[in-house]
């Protein structure tokens, strides 16, 4: 990594690596989001004087657990889960769970203190926590989820509330596993909480939107950021990574702003289809009969799969990383903009590493990081937990306008921050230092917490 990190925060950085051996992908996002900061600390003394970034920089509460359950053989199953408490200090902890065998602490570490800003940005009452397990979904039956997740409420419930710690989706945990969750957290708390979990099922709490929210946030975001260099997704080729909740609302929204979609992906390969990709299709294999990319093949003929392909190579005009962490490398990033690639927006949560992220910026595309350009996904929970709060539900219209305008602002808010310090154009900076500030001002009327 070359960018230079600032006198006042390389200490600071020190003491995260010390402190959290063997974390890397919390290491990483702490150092990004640390690399913006100098300048802060310049201005905003007293953050140094009431060491509000080391403070940030430990969660308030960890949770780690242990997640014994019985699969069809009857056999004793185990795995370990984890709750990274983050920060309170807007508001109950918020964010989602990730069920991947690929899950670590330092996964959920990295997640929860990206949610801190993210969350912040959103303008909304809500704190940053991140939780998860190392359970793998793939291949179980519903009755084995259903009995991994009411053992994982079985420990979690006591640490929740909708007041205090609000959990939702994230990789491998979608609707199916909310509604076992919920069950089981009203079963044993005795209580109708319905603001206890976000991206519930419609007919029990959830708002409309929120499934789509992140997918269609990130091409707000994307549609945000070519304006402002007076064009739009209209006529695109885009590419969107993944398969999944984020990337299948991604392809929905980009088709509706007249951008046209030619490839996606799974954890398997890459489905190209130069036509555009046929959406119907799509949910229908991933949503509803849980399938792979690869059998989108063999319903379009015209469609390539390619089995562990780069789908970065393929030409667009704007990419929507919408996967996983670290999917685009710095390799993968100037293709892409070799390419011809004019924006990148971030569905997925540190999808590009720090050489790509450098190779974006020193390219001066649009690039809209992911604590601004998939913040939608919370925002909509917020919203939901508004709709819980006050026992009403909102259309779809006026909840998406809503989604919209928060997208909007985050765009703004960020490209004015990045204008105000110093780097105009630069999101990065734009969106860690706007989403810093409000936590730190917070911090400091709390006192000493
Ligand atoms: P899903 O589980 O619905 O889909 C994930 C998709 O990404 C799948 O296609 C999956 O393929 C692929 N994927 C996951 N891990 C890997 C990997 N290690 N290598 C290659 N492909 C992988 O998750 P979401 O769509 O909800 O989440 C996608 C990203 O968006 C994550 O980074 C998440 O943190 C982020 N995000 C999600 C939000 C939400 O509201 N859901 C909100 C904000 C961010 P396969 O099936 O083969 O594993």
């Amino acid at each position: 990594m070359s960018v230079h990190l600032d006198e006042k925060v390389a200490p600071i950085y020190q003491e995260v690596l010390a402190r959290n051996p063997g974390e890397t992908e919390f290491h990483q996002a702490v150092r990004e989001v640390l690399e913006s900061l100098g300048p802060v600390l310049s201005k905003y003394p007293e953050f140094r004087d009431s060491k509000v970034i080391e403070r940030i920089c430990e969660p308030e509460r960890q949770i780690i657990f242990r997640v014994p359950w019985l699969d069809d053989q009857n056999r004793i199953q185990v795995n370990r889960a984890f709750r990274v408490e983050f920060s309170s200090v807007l508001g109950p902890y918020k964010g989602g769970m990730r069920f991947h065998p690929s899950v670590y602490l330092g996964i959920i570490k990295f997640l929860g203190f990206e949610q801190i800003f993210k969350n912040s940005l959103t303008g909304l009452p809500i704190g940053g926590g991140k939780g998860g397990s190392d359970f793998d979904p793939k291949g179980k039956s519903d009755a084995e989820v259903m009995r991994f997740c009411q053992s994982f409420m079985t420990e979690l419930y006591r640490h929740l509330g909708e007041h205090t710690d609000v959990p939702a989706g994230d990789i491998g945990v979608g609707a199916r596993e909310l509604g076992y969750m919920f069950g089981q957290y009203k079963r044993i708390t005795n209580r109708y909480e319905s603001g206890v979990l976000t991206g519930k099922g419609l007919n029990w709490g959830g708002s409309l939107v929120r499934k789509e929210a992140t997918g269609y946030g990130a091409t707000f975001f994307a549609q945000e950021m070519l304006k402002a260099r007076g064009d739009s997704l209209e006529g695109k080729t885009c590419v969107v990574s993944g398969s999944g909740n984020v990337a299948i609302y991604t392809i929905e929204k980009v088709h509706q702003f007249g951008g046209k979609v030619v490839a996606c992906s799974d954890s398997n390969g890459v489905i190209f289809h130069e036509k555009g990709i046929d959406l119907d299709l799509l949910k229908q294999l991933k949503e509803v009969e849980r399938r792979r990319v690869k059998d989108y093949a063999s319903y379009h003929k015209d469609a390539i799969f390619t089995e562990n392909g780069n789908i970065w190579e393929i030409p667009c005009q704007v990419a929507f990383p919408s996967a996983t962490q670290n999917e685009v490398n710095g390799k993968d990033a100037a293709k892409l903009v070799k390419n011809g690639c004019i924006a990148v927006s971030e569905g997925a949560n540190m999808p590009t590493t720090p050489e790509g992220v450098e190779i974006f910026l020193e390219a001066k595309i649009a690039y809209g990081p992911a604590k601004a350009a998939n913040a939608g996904g919370v925002a909509t929970s917020a919203l939901e937990m508004q709709q819980n709060a006050s026992r009403d539900s909102w259309d779809f219209e006026y909840t998406e306008k809503r989604l919209q305008d928060i997208m909007m602002k985050i765009h703004r808010s960020a490209a004015e921050t990045a204008e105000e310090f110093g780097t105009p154009g630069n999101l990065v900076n734009g969106a860690n230092i706007a989403g810093f500030i409000r936590v730190a001002k917070a911090m400091l009327a709390m006192g000493v917490i």
